[in-house]
Formats: structure tokens, sequence, C-alpha cells
């Protein structure tokens, strides 16, 4: 605890909530303290992430306990593996009986749902739920959306999707996606997606995901009182994670 302590006071990290569980102080920890897939360690070993970055030490054990989240950290901090790490570690541990889509990525952007796309592709690397069904994971572009529309590629198919607000808005009014089985939904750029242009259609996806148990999450370099107003409407007892200073 003492540690603990001393690493959240190296990155001045303040996090508010109940029963806030201990940082971890490197990936290794996550196969001690929770039964961490090899492959995954292996992946982001591979690919270089070595050490957590603050906003991983924190997230990572609050997202494995099922906390819903509130956190702020500055932009290139590694928010994206923050929130991707657990999220990939979720589905594989919620085995291989569960179909259909269970986590959601939203992005106010393209261009950043393609940056969530290829390091999300990254950790999925020769991932599998079982012997012949690897990890699908998938960016709701236009060609796809098409596909699901014409039922050319099952919904059920993907087991992670990227999209900004809009397409995917568009394909679940085709029924052509169904949300239902929705356990885990990230909200990157929080400050973006429930500021004004975007907040209704935040609304209606928060709306069309009805499984009662889904875990919510809220990634963001600042916090406008707004926001944080948001957060605590529709996430009841959350953890705030504010690495460094908090910025309005
Ligand atoms: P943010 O969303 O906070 O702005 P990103 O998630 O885009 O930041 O990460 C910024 C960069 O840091 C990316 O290139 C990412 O691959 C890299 N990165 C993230 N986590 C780590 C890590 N633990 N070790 C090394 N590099 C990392
Ligand atoms: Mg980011």
């Amino acid at each position: 605890a003492e540690e603990a302590a001393a690493l959240r006071k190296s990155y001045k990290g303040k996090i508010t909530g109940e029963d806030v569980p201990l940082p971890i102080g490197s990936f290794e920890d996550l196969i001690t303290r929770f039964s961490f897939d090899k492959r995954l360690l292996s992946n982001l070993l591979d690919n270089h992430f070595v050490e957590p970055t603050p906003i991983q030490c924190e997230g990572i054990p609050l997202a494995l306990l099922e906390r819903d989240i509130l956190a702020c950290a500055p932009t290139g901090s590694g928010k994206t593996l923050a929130f991707l790490i657990p999220l990939v570690q979720q589905i594989i541990s919620e085995g291989k009986d569960q179909s259909g889509l269970r986590g959601l990525i939203i992005s106010p952007t393209k261009e950043l749902a393609n940056q969530i796309f290829s390091e999300c592709m990254k950790l999925a690397h020769r991932v599998y739920l079982d012997k012949k069904r690897p990890l699908q994971v998938a960016l709701l572009s236009k060609s796809l959306s098409a596909k699901l529309r014409n039922k050319v590629v099952s919904e059920k198919k993907y087991d992670i999707i990227i999209s900004t607000p809009l397409r995917l808005i568009d394909v679940v009014k085709n029924e052509a996606l169904d949300l239902s089985q929705v356990k885990h939904i990230v909200f990157d750029e929080a400050d973006k997606l429930f500021d004004k242009t975007f907040v209704e259609q935040t609304d209606d996806i928060l709306n069309s995901c009805n499984n009662p148990k889904i875990r919510k999450s809220m990634f963001s370099a600042t916090i406008p009182s707004n926001v944080e107003e948001i957060a605590e409407s529709i996430m009841g007892d959350s953890v705030r994670v504010i690495i460094g200073h908090k910025e309005a």
C-alpha cells in the first residue's frame, strides 16, 4: 500500500471512489493479480509496451474489476491501451460461450477510430477465444456497414467494434447490428462525445445498449464540468481517475 501511494504521488494521480484497488507496477503484475492471458502479455511485450503508463497502472485494475471509470489524463499518455488491454482480457475471460458484440468503443472521429483499431489489432494478434475462434475486432467502416446491412457479414461475427457515433447509429437503426449483448462500452475523447454536437447521438447509443450489466468508461484529456455532470448521471458509482493536472 505504501508503494502504491508512492507510485501515485510520482504521477500526481488522484483517484476518487469507493474500494479503489492498488495500481499495477508492471504488466507482469497482471499475471499474478488477475488471471491475465499470457498471449496478451506477449503481444504487449512484442510491441514494445514494456512498462505501463500511469493511466494504465490505475485504469487497468479498475476495469478488470468491472468498475465504471471516468478517466482524465494528458494527450499522449496511453489512454488507448488503458481501455483496450482490460477490454481484450475481459472478452477472453468471459469465454468462448459468449457470442455477438460485447465490446464497443466510440470515437468522435474516423481518424481516431482508425488509430484505436490498429492498436487493438496489436493486442488481438493470435488471441483465440476457442481453438477455432480468433478474437474478432472490426472498425465500422462504410463498407462494413454496407455488408452488415446486406447480411453479407453476420452481425454476430465481431466481439469488439470501434465506431464513430453516426455510423453506429445508422447500422443500429437499420437493424443491422444488435447492441443488446454489449457488456463494455468505452467513450474515447469523452469531452467531444458529450459536447453539444454529439450528445444526442451518444444518448441514442446508450439507449440501444440495453444490457443492464453494461460497464461504462470515459476517457479524455480534459473533463469540462458538463461532461462531469453527464458522467455522473449515466454512471452511478464510478471511479474518477485523474493523472497530472485537471484542465477545464
Ligand atoms: P492518448 O490517447 O492518451 O493521447 P495514446 O493512447 O494515443 O495516448 O498513446 C500515445 C502513444 O504511446 C502511442 O503511440 C502508444 O502506442 C504509446 N504507448 C501507449 N502505452 C504505452 C506503453 N505502456 N509503453 C510504450 N508506449 C506506449
Ligand atoms: Mg486518445
